[in-house]
């Protein structure tokens, strides 16, 4: 059984119809983990729960009772979200033996619609990465070339869908890390609105950036999940009250008059020539499909990544310091007194760029630099937010590259942080001006690398930016393993 041609629709329906059995299809699912575990997608594998899960569904299936909407999807959720009773790190070793006594809620919600969660996924350190190298549990492999990284920091949760071992994932993006790991493994991925679904039990990284989201084979898929995941949430106070839509009745329909804004600001230097013809032509196609192409502009975005260094590093600094070896996790063994106990600790469990981080955020935050740094960059980041506003009283979904280049080499850039901070300037505006992104597959490069296009849209607007996504998936053909990634 092939887990990249099944969508979350049809696995319900056939489970329902009793054509296949929960229980296979998660013994398929584990199997195909087994075979390319030297990819390195997961740290940990809930495998007991999983077929727990599994033969409840099927039971229901055999009294005849109707499933739950997404009963039978098997998916992986990034191990920077906690699971009641399942170890969750972080990618850190200092939350090497966590075992957290709640569930996240977007993660909750899955489960009460019948998901069948596999295991805990591969990421970087808290979060802060581009290319799962931060890893205290190892790098992880692009399965389309495994001498290229897989994107990150949810590396691992793409990786999981790309290569057929969950057929949906949970990310989190607070910078671009659902739509660059999506768009380096040919996959879709979404970052919702800020504040659309529930960051209650993901652990922090920037609180006013982070959002979790979900990646899958298609658009449909993607549109599926939101439809549980989204909504208010009482434990989070950042969660909008605002309606959610229904995201999977929003696809039908055309483009028909829609506009579609492309910012001149982000085709110019250092985007990849082959990147830039692939876009282009997916320009050209919504052009076909009856949209208006529109120019715009968003003048700012040259600060973006100075800014996003600052905001994300300066409130990294502050949600880390609860990692101390006093309330969780890994504690240093030869210390004698309290403050040599946190130095140790804190220097021995966090990993070389989460210390980076923590050094230039408490650096940000401190006193008389703080006007100069973080109010400085907040200012700055009004103006981002501004350019979008100003976008979208003349578009309805702008359209931009995802990243610079497809996926680069492992070791190609570790050496130079700035050079891997690059690779997120076309994503970080989003998460600094709260609106919501898509990522998804938009051709191959030459060397046979997937290429990705990012969607924007107005806040709260998924369902125009899902149904615009929808309709160029199908006119490409691109839905559904861009191509076959055999021999793995
Ligand atoms: N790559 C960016 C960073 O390292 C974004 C990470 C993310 O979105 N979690 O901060």
């Amino acid at each position: 059984m092939e887990l990249r041609e099944q969508s979350i629709k049809a696995v319900r329906q056939q489970i329902a119809a009793k054509k296949i059995s929960a229980v296979e299809l998660c013994k398929a699912a584990f199997a195909r983990i087994e075979k390319l575990a030297d990819l390195n997608a997961f740290i940990s594998l809930t495998r007991e729960d999983a077929l727990a899960q599994a033969q409840a569904i099927d039971q229901a299936a055999q009294s005849g009772a109707e499933l739950p909407p997404l009963a039978g999807t098997i998916l992986a959720v990034k191990d920077n979200m906690v699971m009641r009773g399942v170890k969750t790190t972080a990618g850190s070793k200092i939350l090497y033996n966590y075992i957290p006594p709640y569930t996240a809620t977007a993660v909750e919600r899955l489960q009460a619609a019948g998901v069948i969660i596999v295991g805990k996924a591969n990421c970087d350190e808290f979060a802060m990465g581009s290319s799962n190298e931060n890893s205290a549990y190892g790098i992880v492999k692009n399965p389309w070339d495994t001498e290229r990284v897989p994107g990150g920091s949810s590396g691992g949760s793409a990786v999981a869908v790309a290569a057929g071992m969950a057929m949906a994932a949970l990310g989190s993006d607070t910078g671009g890390s659902i739509r660059q790991p999506a768009g380096f493994c040919g996959i879709v991925g979404l970052k919702p609105t800020y504040g659309r679904v529930s960051r209650y039990g993901l652990i922090a990284f920037g609180s006013s950036l982070d959002q979790i989201g979900p990646f899958a084979n298609s658009v449909e898929d993607i549109a599926q999940l939101m439809n549980v995941m989204a909504g208010r949430d009482p434990l989070d106070s950042t969660s909008s009250e605002k309606a959610t839509d229904d995201y999977v009745a929003a696809l039908d329909g055309d483009v028909q008059g829609l506009r579609v804004g492309v910012p001149k600001e982000c085709f110019g230097e250092g985007l990849d020539a082959e990147v830039r013809e692939k876009i282009e032509a997916s320009i050209k196609k919504f052009a076909e499909l009856g949209a208006e192409i529109i120019e715009v502009s968003l003048p700012h975005s040259e600060y973006a990544v100075p800014v996003y260094y600052l905001i994300a590093t300066a409130e990294a600094s502050s949600n880390l310091a609860r990692f101390d070896g006093v309330r969780y996790g890994f504690r240093a063994e030869e210390a004698y007194t309290l403050k040599d106990m946190y130095n140790r600790t804190r220097d021995e469990g966090f990993g070389a760029e989460v210390k980076r981080r923590i050094m230039l955020g408490t650096y940000a935050l401190s006193a008389g630099y703080y006007d100069a740094y973080y109010g400085k960059a907040q200012q700055v980041r009004a103006l981002i937010e501004g350019d979008f506003r100003n976008a979208f009283d003349r578009c309805d979904v702008i359209v931009t590259p995802v990243t610079p280049t497809p996926a680069f080499k492992l070791g190609e850039k570790t050496a130079n942080p700035l050079e891997m901070y690059l690779s997120d300037i076309y994503t970080i505006t989003l998460n600094l001006a709260g609106v919501p992104g898509l990522s998804m597959p938009c051709g191959l490069a030459s060397n046979g690398m997937p290429i990705g296009i990012q969607l924007i849209s107005r806040h709260f607007d998924e369902a125009r930016l899902l149904k615009a996504a929808h309709n160029l998936e199908q006119a490409t053909g691109l839905g559904f393993k861009p191509r076959a990634i055999e021999g793995l």
